[in-house]
């Protein structure tokens, strides 16, 4: 049984053999001195909570009291989920979560509901999400976030090579 405490920094649980905090990327004394994974003669101050790499105060950034690498600090975060796609169409974004969820992973999705999008038998244009600018988004659990990418690239690339066959 693992007994958890909390981090000092976010108040989240995190075992107490942690060199930093998962959910915030802060590095605890407990860890010793360490060095930045891509400069290698910097202190490490934090680590990505993405990829969770080791960076130093050159190469990581803080956004609203997390770690993030300069790759990843574009990624958008909520509580404990990384946003992995979003598009105005919301069919695109339910076609990325049943593949998501079909390899496995933990998916939430956001603005899925379908205000006004309409398949009323003649109609062939449903409304989308642009015609209100608020795109569907779909999550995954912060350290799935980088298999979750794959999965929808990989997605992708056989999407692609069966729309060239098909048409
Ligand atoms: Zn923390
Ligand atoms: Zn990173
Ligand atoms: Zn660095």
């Amino acid at each position: 049984m693992t007994e958890y405490i909390k981090c000092s920094h976010c108040g989240n649980e995190i075992t107490p053999d942690s060199d930093f905090c998962p959910h915030c990327g802060v590095l605890f004394a407990a860890a010793g001195t360490v060095f930045c994974d891509l400069h290698t003669l910097e202190p490490g101050v934090g680590v990505c909570i993405i990829c969770r790499k080791l960076c130093c105060e050159a190469c990581g950034v803080r956004i609203r009291d997390r770690f993030f690498c300069c790759v990843h600090r574009k990624v958008k975060v909520e509580e404990d989920w990384a946003e992995v796609f979003r598009s105005t169409e919301i069919s695109d974004a339910e076609l990325v979560k049943s593949v998501l969820e079909s390899t496995g992973h933990m998916v939430q999705g956001q603005n899925f509901n379908s205000i006004g999008f309409i398949w009323d038998g003649g109609g062939d244009s449903p409304i989308s999400r642009s015609n209100i600018n608020k795109p569907a988004k779909v999550f995954v659990p912060i350290p799935e976030y980088l298999d979750a990418l794959e999965e929808i690239k990989e997605w992708r690339s056989v999407e692609e090579f069966h729309d060239d066959g098909l048409v």
